[in-house]
């Protein structure tokens, strides 16, 4: 008989081990609570017909870079974006600065300031596969390639710090900067931010920049949804778990095994779970949240610097002094009035996602835990900012607080979406402190999601570390061989 395995959540993470489950051999099945698939990867006509929305990510470097989804072959089943802008940053008086796919354009336009930006960015984007190596996977273990390791570390100590601040002298790069470090939801500066930054930083400079899937991020869920099927597996939707008590997953003696792309908090709800361990797990930090609105638009954003239309991503909040007080107010648990945006506007490039000549628009706000601010007008006021004439643009919105966020997906605590506070101290501490954390205390059990290493963003590393943690271990006890990544896709 097929050994089982049943996998709770349909995220990327959850899909990843799915997959790989599936290819090596067992019967998966995913319980998804949601009524649709792929957790913070979904699309959806949230505000008129025919327009299309990303639910959850938007702008997919990470994937494009994961070991495990090159493996599985996400450059040719999804139908990629690459801009020649990675990102914009939008600056009062009609200014901007661009992160252009090549460094020596952007380093031109940063003046004084490009060799520095070079300084920092060239090096970790000639090396991004042993940047991601190393940051993008497991970091309790000895780097495979020390230089970029040591370079990486030592220029996250640099921006992480107030170091940071000598780093550039204008205006245009140092908020270039903060707009790329405040991703981490942590206040600014730290060092969970900047290597978190670094890391998206020198993505913008590589080949791929910062694509994105045509279509919108369904498109890789879909992808490894089909690859599951095609390998015998199901998913069943509409299936909360709220309890691990309740679910029957088979018989760990007989090989079978359970992985949870959820919170690590629904281990709580396991009797046996030992109590040292569940203490660590209710240690466990989640961080501020975000609040997004979408928008349906009638033409694209006035933008009064016009190279902002060519970034499908802008960070909006001005300079790096009012980045880094909104960033530091949500931290305490407040927020400034102007706030920092992440905005992406996809259909500059991708067309299938509005009627012709319309446009969506995706943006969010770092708001406190649990928070129901609804983010609309304030994101439509730092829009207007850059962009005079936005609001005669707006069709429809729709908006989703951080509140209505943790219902509508209880991976994200307090609509926190990163898995758990991206900080430096749980960059290791992923949700424990050990070299196989995807491995519970429980007998065939593993935490497959975010809240394990390599951490948030849309990689499946998690969902694929957890799959082969758990190979490794099922072979040793004689269920089965233990599999690399070329073992899993070499087969069909
Ligand atoms: C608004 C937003 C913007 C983002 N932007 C980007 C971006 O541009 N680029 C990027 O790389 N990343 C981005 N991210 C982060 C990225 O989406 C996440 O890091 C990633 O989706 C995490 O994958 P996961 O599989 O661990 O969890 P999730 O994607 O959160 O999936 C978890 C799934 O499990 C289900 N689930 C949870 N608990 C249970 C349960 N008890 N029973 C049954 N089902 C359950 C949920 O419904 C969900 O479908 C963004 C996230 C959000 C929300």
């Amino acid at each position: 008989m097929a050994r089982r395995a049943t996998v709770v959540g349909s995220g990327p993470n959850g899909l990843s081990a799915a997959v790989a489950l599936a290819r090596a051999g067992y019967e998966v099945r995913v319980l998804e609570a949601s009524s649709t698939v792929g957790g913070g990867t979904r699309t959806a006509a949230l505000t008129l017909p025919g327009f299309r929305h990303d639910v959850g990510s938007a702008v997919h470097p990470a994937a494009l870079s994961s070991p495990f989804l090159r493996a599985f072959g996400i450059h040719e089943r999804v139908g990629w974006i690459h801009p020649l802008a990675s990102y914009a940053q939008p600056l009062d008086g009609g200014r901007a600065a661009i992160a252009w796919r090549d460094i020596e354009r952007t380093a031109d336009a940063l003046g004084p300031d490009g060799r520095a930006w070079r300084a920092v960015l060239r090096p970790l984007s000639r090396h991004l596969g042993e940047v991601v190596d190393f940051a993008g996977s497991q970091l309790l273990r000895w780097p495979r390639h020390p230089i970029t390791t040591l370079r990486f570390g030592l220029r996250t100590l640099q921006l992480g710090t107030r170091l940071g601040r000598r780093t550039f002298t204008g205006e245009e790069a140092n908020a270039l900067m903060a707009g790329v470090l405040a991703h981490a939801n942590t206040p600014l500066p730290s060092l969970g931010s900047a290597a978190s930054g670094l890391f998206l930083a020198a993505h913008a400079h590589a080949a791929d920049g910062w694509a994105f899937p045509r279509g919108g991020a369904q498109a890789i869920a879909d992808a490894l949804a089909d690859d599951l099927r095609a390998h015998g597996g199901s998913i069943q939707t509409g299936a909360r778990v709220s309890s691990l008590e309740d679910l029957d997953w088979g018989d760990p003696d007989a090989g079978d095994l359970l992985l949870l792309d959820t919170t690590p908090r629904l281990l709580l709800t396991h009797p046996e779970l030992p109590a040292r361990y569940a203490r660590a797990i209710r240690c466990y930090r989640y961080g501020p949240a975000a609040a997004k609105v979408d928008f349906a638009l009638s033409g694209p954003v006035p933008w009064a610097h016009p190279d902002v239309a060519l970034a499908p991503t802008v960070h909006l909040g001005g300079t790096r002094e009012e980045i880094e007080a909104s960033e530091n107010a949500v931290a305490r648990g407040t927020m400034t009035d102007r706030p920092y945006v992440l905005a992406v506007q996809p259909t500059v490039l991708d067309g299938t996602r509005a009627p012709e000549g319309r446009h969506v628009l995706w943006a969010y706000i770092h708001v406190p835990a649990a928070s129901t601010l609804d983010p609309t007008e304030l994101v439509v006021r730092q829009v207007e900012r850059f962009a005079p004439g936005f609001r005669h643009v707006i069709l429809a919105s729709h908006a989703m607080t951080a509140a209505q966020r943790a219902e509508f997906n209880p991976a994200d605590v307090g609509g926190d979406i990163l898995g758990g506070a991206f900080t430096f101290a749980q960059a290791f501490r992923r949700p424990v402190v050990s070299p196989t954390p995807w491995r519970t205390p429980l007998h065939g059990v593993y935490l497959a999601s975010a809240a394990t290493p390599p951490g948030p963003g849309v990689t499946g590393m998690p969902g694929w570390l957890a799959a082969r943690q758990a190979l490794r271990d099922a072979a040793r006890r004689g269920h089965g061989e233990r599999l690399e990544l070329e073992d899993l896709f070499a087969r069909s």
